[in-house]
């Protein structure tokens, strides 16, 4: 909920600076890392912008998959069932490439 609430806050924020009197779509950006679930965020947000420029809004979320690079062989793979190693070398000093997002990319108004 907290999280549906600051993605609405950012929405409703871009829009009056663009002075936009409504929003038609919130496009995000949403890492797998971050284990929300689109359709309950979906649901969250659709109950929040009621009643604000945002309602009835389209809510698209964008899964971005978990990825890594190796520290030690610099190779990138797609981690699966947060198993956080390398799977050429079985490196543990894996660095997270993407997964982590939480943003929103594109804002429709009129
Ligand atoms: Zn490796």
């Amino acid at each position: 909920m907290a999280i549906a609430q600051g993605i609405l806050d950012i929405a409703l924020n871009t829009a009056a600076q663009n002075d936009a009197t409504k929003i038609l779509r919130v496009s995000l950006l949403v890492g797998q890392l971050t284990e929300i679930e689109p359709a309950s965020l979906r649901f969250c947000f659709t109950a929040l912008a009621a009643d604000t420029p945002a309602a009835g809004a389209e809510l698209e979320v964008t899964v971005v998959p978990l990825t890594g690079r190796c520290r030690d062989c610099g190779g990138e793979f797609a981690i699966d069932h947060y198993r956080f190693y390398c799977p050429e070398c079985n490196s543990a000093a894996v660095e997270i490439l993407s997964g982590r997002e939480l943003k929103v990319e594109h804002l429709e108004v009129e």
